[in-house]
């Protein structure tokens, strides 16, 4: 029987591919490594670069005035304190007395033994700040504190007024932002899924209150879309709506696009209608004026937020999943990223039959090279290990030069998902990858 698409992907299946072809290695791992901690590769910075620039694409086709924002990673501690940072964006957490592993209270049980090392001697519980604190310039009191922002939102909300004076931006409008933000998890986990530092992709859609019902609609669905339009299967898609008692007090709704990870449905990208309580929170805390003057009504407003919020690293741990496959060609079978080629890192590969036809082949290859494309030329082992090397990282076409190339003009290209092959004309061969990577 036919292995579904659960059952064939699982997690160490993916961080073993990722580590095998340079997407994603363990960070500092000669030194033992940081647990939660990850370095990018060859093929995973390509594949990051794709999904940011992607999420900005699609970005720029709504209505409405997106501007773009790259906050700094430190903040000093009284912005994280008007944030509410400092008093409250703790986990639970107890330890284990006799092992002195941590885990957050809501992943144990208490009434059992230790899952590490089978005791039970629980610490009281504690409050634990999963901020990173760090101190800025040579003298230490409580004015040096400073913090690694734990979200990319809060630099947008204390820079409102310089950046909506410096745009001339008027109600609805979207500020952007892609960067770092750091968390002390207490157990990361799940390789890519929750990490100790990772990457947001941030949208803060600033509106008038009374329309943010309507907004909040909007970006609901064109979010959902996106992942659509990136090739994630509808079926491993779903919307989730918060129910009240999950939503923080100052939101009235809350909707995550989840995505059915091989450990169950999880948060890809929450929508959340925040109020206008993060600039009221900085207006209180810091005296300044953050509010826009809305030239309908005549008055200054403090605009209410919608905030549409992916981690980078996230969503690439969902495309690899969804684009996983295993299928058996010609009697071999083969690991395939089904990729699609807005996202594949390599867009194509050239290859020569044999080292004779190196040449020719290398001149086509450099040609598309100099055109833009991320492509690359493969010349070693059989034409059939050079074709498997390319499905396993998702490269959507290769082309093969072959013993009638130099008398027909022609290359073979061949699709990764069909693996169906037809012959192209050489001087053809950019008109094919423009149609087909769109
Ligand atoms: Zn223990």
């Amino acid at each position: 029987m036919a292995l579904t698409h659960e059952q064939k992907v699982t997690l160490d299946k993916l961080v073993s591919l990722c580590k095998r072809r340079g997407f994603v290695y363990q960070s500092a791992e000669i030194y033992g490594g940081i647990n939660g901690v990850y370095d990018f590769g060859h093929l995973g910075t390509l594949l990051k670069r794709n999904l940011r620039s992607t999420w900005l694409s699609s970005l720029s086709e709504v209505p409405g005035e997106i501007i773009l924002f790259e906050g700094a990673l430190l903040g000093p501690y009284a912005l994280w304190k008007a944030s509410g940072h400092v008093d409250h964006f703790a986990d639970q957490m107890v330890e284990c007395r006799d092992c002195k592993h941590r885990f957050r209270i809501d992943e144990i049980d208490l009434e059992k033994a230790c899952p590490h090392c089978g005791k039970k001697n629980w610490s009281e519980v504690r409050q634990f700040n999963m901020m990173f604190q760090t101190q800025i310039g040579a003298v230490q009191d409580q004015k040096s504190i400073a913090y690694l922002r734990p979200e990319t939102a809060q630099e947008i909300f204390v820079n409102f007024k310089n950046v909506i004076t410096t745009n001339r931006l008027k109600l609805p409008f979207g500020i952007a932002q892609i960067g770092k933000a750091f968390r002390n998890e207490i157990t990361p986990k799940q390789f890519l899924f929750r990490m100790r530092e990772f990457e947001q992709m941030e949208l803060e859609w600033f509106c008038k209150e009374e329309n943010a019902k309507k907004h909040f609609e909007f970006w609901k669905d064109n979010r959902f879309n996106f992942y659509l339009s990136i090739g994630i299967k509808k079926e491993n898609l779903r919307l989730r709506y918060h129910e009240p008692t999950e939503l923080a007090h100052y939101s009235t709704c809350c909707t995550d696009v989840e995505y059915h990870f091989p450990f169950g449905w999880k948060e890809l990208e929450g929508i959340a209608h925040r109020g206008n309580y993060d600039l009221s929170q900085h207006i209180k805390h810091s005296g300044k004026d953050l509010s826009i003057y809305d030239e309908e009504t005549k008055k200054s407003i403090v605009p209410t937020v919608i905030e549409c919020s992916v981690g980078v690293d996230r969503l690439f741990l969902t495309v690899l999943f969804d684009a996983y496959d295993e299928d058996t060609i010609e009697g071999e079978s083969r690991v395939v990223l089904k990729l699609s080629p807005k996202l594949a890192p390599i867009k194509a590969a050239f290859f020569p039959l044999t080292k004779k036809q190196n040449e020719p082949m290398y001149k086509i290859y450099e040609a598309i090279k100099n055109k833009g494309f991320i492509v690359q030329f493969d010349e070693s082992g059989s034409i059939g290990k050079r074709y498997r090397r390319n499905d396993e990282i998702g490269t959507p076409y290769c082309f093969t030069y072959d013993f009638e190339s130099d008398s027909d003009k022609k290359v073979t290209a061949r699709d990764r998902d069909t693996t169906k092959q037809e012959r192209i004309a050489i001087d053809q061969i950019e008109l094919f990858l423009e149609k087909k990577l769109i």
